[in-house]
């Protein structure tokens, strides 16, 4: 059954709202990936569900090329509570799609709806949603569960909306387009005892203090000027009353880079300013550092494709001048399979809410640009005769 792109946008835009009024935390998307199971199996798709975890996965096949390609959107919502009271707000108490999931799922759909009614294609496109971008590694876990040798793709794309562009731009850039995340935990442990006899005890707070002036010279003074990165400390926690001097403080903090060289050396330097730092100090200085997700790259090749594939559905198109800080779960399928990551701008006005602000709503006035992106990618890279 063919159905005007039109009818495809706004039918679109109606599921984007849906989903958004019923957000559900990671791993927890049961009616997201219900709904867009339905909504694939509705098109005469193979489909499969529960894909690492509640990880969902079509398959649209044209013509008798074995060539093939992946498109991703994730699912998940956040746990922090909406402040917009659109007629489509969140229902659910302190989940809320602040980072507009919501409208990549509606946009994959509604690509694979145009697709699979009126696309012109020789080949095989794996339409792929995901649990858990924000943070808890549900790409991670569908290519653990086999996506890639279930669903092998010759190349693999995604995209974000992005509030910091105009409404329907497109932007994306050869190799790394977001960065690695890594989060750190120091737990300095003094003995604790009276605040008046601070001979008596390490103490814990000052020994905080200094160890967050050193971390702030790591990238100053340690990383090579020629490289990207960022140490942010975002929580201190200890002490309990003015006469108490603590037994322990912990501190809370995220390092961003691009390069795994760079995250060697910061959590080198980390570690050696702790050990430092405790000796000098009389106290015990734990670091817990953990990379949870990569950098994103960008195949080259594929960021061009990615771009061409713009330039068919929007004249608003470039080349991004460097990458950003965020962090992506699709890291670990850019680093199985090559492809490319875009952004695709839903600034409306001077200052448009950012990702992750509780007045954020994704822009319904893009979803028509992300499903002609999406489709896009079909006809030029598995091109029919
Ligand atoms: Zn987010
Ligand atoms: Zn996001």
């Amino acid at each position: 059954m063919t159905c005007s792109i039109q009818t495809i946008i706004s039918d679109a835009i109606v599921i984007r709202r849906d989903i958004h009024a019923h957000p559900e935390l990671a791993y927890q998307e049961h009616r997201t990936a219900a709904l867009v199971a339905d909504a694939l199996n509705a098109l005469s798709m193979e489909v499969q569900t529960g894909i690492g975890g509640t990880g969902v996965v079509g398959t649209l096949r044209r013509g008798t090329s074995s060539r093939s390609i992946g498109l991703r959107a994730d699912m998940d919502a956040l746990p922090f509570q909406e402040e917009g009271c659109s007629a489509h707000a969140s229902t659910a108490p302190g989940i809320f799609h602040g980072c507009g999931h919501d409208g990549h799922t509606a946009m994959l759909l509604g690509a694979a709806r145009h697709l699979a009614t009126q696309g012109h294609f020789d080949g095989i496109v794996h339409f792929i949603f995901q649990p858990a971008e924000e943070g808890l590694g549900g790409a991670k876990a569908m290519i653990e569960d086999g996506l890639f040798d279930r669903y092998p793709c010759d190349a693999v794309f995604a995209l974000h909306n992005w509030p910091d562009l105009p409404a329907g731009t497109i932007h994306t850039k050869p190799g790394p387009i977001m960065a690695a995340g890594d989060k750190f935990e120091i737990v300095i442990t003094g003995k604790g005892g009276h605040a008046a006899q601070p001979h008596h005890t390490p103490d814990a707070i000052l020994t905080a203090a200094s160890v967050i002036t050193q971390l702030n010279t790591i990238v100053s003074r340690r990383v090579p000027p020629t490289e990207l990165a960022v140490l942010s400390v975002t929580k201190m926690e200890g002490g309990q009353t003015h006469s108490v001097m603590p037994a322990q403080v912990r501190l809370t903090g995220t390092v961003r880079s691009f390069n795994p060289a760079v995250q060697d050396i910061i959590e080198g330097a980390m570690r050696e300013i702790a050990a430092g730092t405790a000796t000098a100090t009389g106290t015990a200085i734990e670091v817990i550092y953990t990379r949870y997700y990569p950098a994103t790259i960008n195949d080259p090749q594929a960021a061009q494709a990615a771009l061409a594939a713009a330039r068919l559905v929007t004249p608003d198109v470039a080349e991004a001048p460097h990458p950003a800080f965020t962090s992506e779960d699709f890291a670990f399928m850019l680093q199985r399979c090559p492809g490319a990551y875009i952004w695709l701008g839903q600034g409306e006005g001077q200052s448009p809410p950012p990702l992750h602000n509780p007045f954020y709503d994704f822009n319904d006035a893009v979803i028509g640009t992300g499903i002609g992106w999406f489709s896009a990618l079909a006809s030029t890279l598995l091109p029919a005769e």
